[in-house]
C-alpha cells in the first residue's frame, strides 16, 4: 500500500539551490553566471524585438481563439522547424521522411525521443544510452525516467578545456553496436565546446561503422554562431549522409521564449522505397505517445515562432536579432579573456573562453575556488566552474575577472 511516509526528500536541484543563494545575497554588486537565459547588457531579460513585432500581429488577427491545437501540433511551425533545422533544401524534407510533433520546448522534445526510442529501440534492456561527460544534467533524469540506463563517453578535456576528440572516438567505437549516441548539435551545454567540421565527419563514420543512432539535442541553433546555418550543420550532415536519427529542437533561447514552451521533436528515416510508410508508422506511434502525455502542446510560442518563421521579413529581423544575443556573448568572451591576461599575463591560459561558443563557459576552475570567489566576490557560477556568458556585461565583467583572477593566483 501507499503511504506518504515512504516518499524520501529529493535531494535539491543544484541550479534551484544556486538561483535562491544569488537572490538572498544583498551585496549589490553581486554576480549571476548561474543563470541559463539571455540577458541584455544590464542584466535585464531581453524580449526580441520580432517577437514583439509577432505578438502584436498575433492580437491583431480577429480569428484568434483558444481552440486546442492538433495533436502533432500548430502545423505552420512544424514545417518551419523543420525547414529551419534540416534547411529548406533537405532531401529528408523533400522526400518526406520527417515525422515531427510540436512539444513542450526542448525539455519535452528529449523526453518524447527517449519515450519513443525506450518503447521501440530493440535493444538489449541494459544497455545503456551514452551521453557526454559532461552533458546537461537534465539528460539523466529524463532518460531515466523512461527506463533508459545511460553511460558516458569522454567529451571535455581538463588539459586542453576543449575537445577530447581521441577520448570520444574510441568511446563511441568500444560502445555495444547499435547504441543510441546523445549529442549536442552546437553550442555543448555545459562545456562550450563543440567539434569540428572534420571531427563530425569523423563521428559520423564510427556511429556508422557501429550502426549506432544518433540523437541530436539542438537548444541553441543561431544563437551560438549567430548564423542559423552554421548552427545546424552537424545535424544537416548527418542527414545528407543517409541517417536515421532524431532531433530535440528548443525554441527557447533563440526566440527568447523561454516560458512559453516551444519546441519540436524530429525523427527522420533513411532514404529509401519504403520511408514514406516507415515514418507514416512512427508518426502514428508518436500521436499515441503525445496524446497520453499532454493531449496537445502549448498554443502562444508557437504561434510567435510560427509568424516569425514564416514572414521572410521577419525572419531577416530574426537573424538580426540573434546576431545581437550571440555578439554581446562574443564580445564578453573577447573582454572577460582580456582582462584575465591583462592581470595574469599572455600564456594563453585564458584561449579556452574565447575557443568556446554559445550560452556556456567552462572556465576550468575548481568546486574549492568557485566557492571562495561566490564567499569573496559575491559571483555566482555552478560548482562545475560553469559560467553563463550571458550574466556578463560592460558593467560587471572586468570585476568578474578581477575576482576569478584572485583565486587562480
Ligand atoms: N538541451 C540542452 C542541452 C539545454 O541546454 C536545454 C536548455 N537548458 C534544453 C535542452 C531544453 O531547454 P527548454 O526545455 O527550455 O527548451
Amino acid at each position: 500500500v501507499f503511504t506518504s511516509d515512504n516518499v524520501p526528500q529529493a535531494p535539491e536541484d543544484p541550479m534551484f539551490g544556486l538561483m535562491a543563494a544569488y537572490r538572498r545575497d544583498t551585496v549589490e554588486k553581486k554576480v549571476d553566471l548561474g543563470i541559463g537565459a539571455y540577458r541584455d547588457d544590464n542584466a535585464k531579460p531581453w524580449v526580441l524585438p520580432v517577437v514583439k513585432q509577432a505578438d502584436e500581429i498575433l492580437r491583431k488577427d480577429p480569428n484568434l481563439n483558444h481552440e486546442y491545437l492538433p495533436i502533432a501540433g500548430l502545423a505552420d511551425f512544424t514545417s518551419a522547424a523543420q525547414k529551419l533545422i534540416f534547411g529548406a533544401d533537405s532531401p529528408a524534407v523533400k522526400e518526406k521522411r520527417v515525422a515531427t510533433y510540436q512539444t513542450i520546448s526542448g525539455t519535452g522534445a528529449v523526453h518524447m525521443g527517449g519515450l519513443f526510442l525506450s518503447k521501440f529501440y530493440p535493444r538489449p534492456s541494459d544497455q545503456p544510452i551514452y551521453f557526454s561527460s559532461p552533458t546537461w544534467v537534465n539528460h539523466n533524469q529524463i532518460f531515466s525516467n523512461v527506463g533508459l540506463s545511460s553511460k558516458t563517453y569522454p567529451y571535455f578535456s581538463t588539459k586542453t578545456k576543449g575537445l577530447d576528440f581521441e577520448g570520444m572516438q574510441s568511446a563511441l567505437e568500444s560502445a555495444p553496436e547499435g547504441s543510441i549516441i546523445l549529442l549536442h548539435a552546437c553550442a555543448h551545454n555545459p562545456t562550450g565546446v563543440d567539434p569540428t567540421r572534420e571531427q563530425w565527419k569523423e563521428i559520423a563514420k564510427v556511429i556508422r561503422a557501429r550502426k549506432h543512432f544518433p540523437f541530436f539535442d539542438c537548444a541553441y541553433q543561431g544563437f551560438a554562431s549567430g548564423n542559423l546555418e552554421n548552427d545546424a550543420w552537424a545535424v544537416r550532415y548527418f542527414v545528407s549522409e543517409g541517417f536515421e536519427l532524431c532531433v530535440a529542437q528548443s525554441f527557447a533561447k533563440n526566440f527568447g521564449l523561454y516560458g512559453e514552451r516551444a519546441g519540436a521533436f524530429h525523427f527522420v528515416t533513411g532514404p529509401g522505397p519504403d520511408a514514406v510508410n516507415t515514418i507514416g508508422r512512427i508518426f502514428s506511434q508518436l500521436a499515441i505517445l503525445q496524446r497520453s502525455e499532454i493531449s496537445n502542446p502549448p498554443a502562444y510560442g508557437a504561434r510567435i515562432a510560427s509568424i516569425v518563421l514564416n514572414d521572410p521579413a521577419l525572419f531577416k529581423e530574426w537573424e538580426a536579432n540573434l546576431r545581437t544575443m550571440s555578439g554581446r556573448i562574443i564580445d564578453m568572451r573577447k573582454k572577460l579573456r582580456g582582462k584575465l591576461e591583462e592581470l595574469n599575463g599572455k600564456d594563453g591560459s585564458w584561449r579556452h573562453i574565447t575557443d568556446q561558443i554559445g550560452m556556456f563557459s567552462f572556465t576550468g576552475l575548481t568546486e574549492k575556488q568557485v566557492l571562495k570567489i561566490r564567499g569573496d566576490a559575491h559571483v555566482y557560477m555552478t560548482k562545475n566552474g560553469r559560467i553563463s556568458m550571458a550574466g556578463l556585461n560592460t558593467g560587471n565583467v572586468e570585476y568578474t575577472a578581477e575576482a576569478i583572477d584572485k583565486v587562480v593566483r
